[in-house]
């Protein structure tokens, strides 16, 4: 079953888009959490923001903190919504995953979300989605369509 789609509320896009662009010319990051959907699409409920931890420059390069991450996998526990990928910025880059984002794909079925800011404006995001061959690998990504929706899906 391949997601065709995924769906975030527009206002946190306006939030994730405020936050790549205070973040110019760093690179911002966070988490999504949301549902997946049987058919395969993604419906995004929450944007975690998450100071950018890197080691390297971080006008090139993100990390979630992996103890946000660890905090929100414990609240979420086993209920419906889910860790389902996270969101980063690309400052002065397409948004496009980059080298160093394939090097980090090794999650499968993970949501990356990418806002790329262009001149400190902050452009409309895209979605790629980590794919699997049939050996569960990662291999590469592929985008998915994102909808803006005016309210959060319940
Ligand atoms: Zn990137």
């Amino acid at each position: 079953m391949s997601p065709a789609s995924i769906q975030v509320p527009d206002a946190l896009v306006a939030r994730m888009s405020d936050a790549a662009e205070d973040a110019y010319p760093e690179e911002c990051c966070g988490l999504l959490i949301g549902r997946r959907q049987e058919t395969g699409d993604f419906t995004v409920t929450e944007a975690v923001p998450s100071p950018n931890v890197a080691g390297g420059d971080h006008a090139d390069s993100f990390e979630v903190s992996p103890q946000l991450r660890f905090n929100l996998m414990r609240r979420l526990g086993d209920g419906p919504e889910q860790i389902i990928g996270h969101y980063h910025s690309h400052p002065g880059h397409p948004g496009e995953p980059s080298a160093r984002d394939l090097e980090m794909a090794f999650e499968p079925d993970m949501v990356w979300l990418i806002i790329a800011v262009e001149n400190g404006l902050a452009q409309p995001p895209r979605a790629h989605i980590v794919d699997t061959d049939t050996a569960g690998q990662a291999g590469g990504f592929r985008e998915i369509e994102l909808h803006a929706s005016p309210q959060p899906t319940p």
